[in-house]
């Protein structure tokens, strides 16, 4: 098993058909031992329920610094350390640029980019103390090809900053053995898109993807789990796309 006595943090995991509920049971199967970090508290306890007594479901709003620490310290009172932690919180809004009101700005940078920066400050000082760690955030693919997926410009220049912030926080921890490194994903079939998805859309994106179908939760969490593991030992401050080729790059 890949992570065998490992213990994991994953952030937005409540969700019955999320990207971070997949990976959390990726993970459990895998033989870690999982913190579901949520701002859903009871979805949250419900899901790490479903994996096993060993797991925890915790109360987290990664956009605010105290409620991370809370559950950091949580964490490690039940786990004793962290290896592992996913930044995959998030949330979109299908907006265009000149419809973006300063609430809905900061809503977005908040969670998912600020958030990705409070939890990594309350973790990396306990995977510091055991001496290395794995870090994997979620970004998008709106963030390299400027949105025209879903999410406004404003999500695009979130999941953008994510990929500055994991760049920079992979240059700076690894004299302390902690890789920091992203996905970007394209359209994946979860319940983000809060039913605004019409099928017109679903099918011209469908059309530009050469797998010829949408992204599954499973498909990302194959990729976290790589990341998490020691089969990507040697690879910090990569970026890796998950979109079934809908954007190849030069
Ligand atoms: P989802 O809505 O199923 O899951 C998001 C989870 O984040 C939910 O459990 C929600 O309760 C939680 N959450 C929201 N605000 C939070 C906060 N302040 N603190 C803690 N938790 C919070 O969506 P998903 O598609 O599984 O999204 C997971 C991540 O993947 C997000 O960061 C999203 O932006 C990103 N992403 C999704 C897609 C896609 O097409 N679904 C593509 C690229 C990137």
């Amino acid at each position: 098993m890949l992570l065998q006595n490992r213990t994991a943090a994953i952030s937005g995991a409540a969700s019955a058909r999320g990207i971070g509920l997949a990976t959390a049971r990726l993970f459990a199967a895998q033989g870690a031992r999982v913190a579901i970090l949520d701002i859903d508290e009871r979805a949250a306890r419900e899901a790490a329920a479903s994996l096993g007594p060993q797991h925890l479901g915790l109360f987290c709003d990664v956009a605010d610094k105290a409620s991370c620490q809370s559950a950091a310290d949580q964490v490690v009172a039940a786990f004793g350390g962290i290896d592992v932690l996913i930044n995959n919180a998030g949330i979109t809004q299908p907006v265009k640029t000149l419809d973006i009101d300063e609430v809905s700005w900061n809503r977005i940078q908040d969670i998912n980019t600020k958030g990705v920066l409070f939890l990594s400050q309350v973790f990396i000082p306990l995977m510091q103390a055991r001496g290395g760690g794995s870090i994997a955030c979620m970004s998008s693919v709106s963030a390299q090809r400027g949105g025209g997926i879903f999410g406004g410009p404003h999500y695009s220049a979130a999941k953008a900053g994510v990929l500055g912030l994991a760049k920079a926080m992979a240059r700076e921890f690894g004299k302390d053995g902690i890789r920091v490194n992203c996905v970007t994903p394209g359209l994946i079939e979860t319940d983000i898109t809060g039913g605004k998805l019409t099928e017109q859309m679903r099918a011209d994106i469908i059309a530009g993807i050469p797998l010829g179908r949408l992204g599954s939760a499973q498909d990302v969490a194959g990729i976290y789990l790589f990341l998490a593991s020691d089969l990507s030992a040697y690879v910090t401050g990569a970026v890796i796309d998950v979109n079934g080729g809908m954007l190849i790059h030069g």
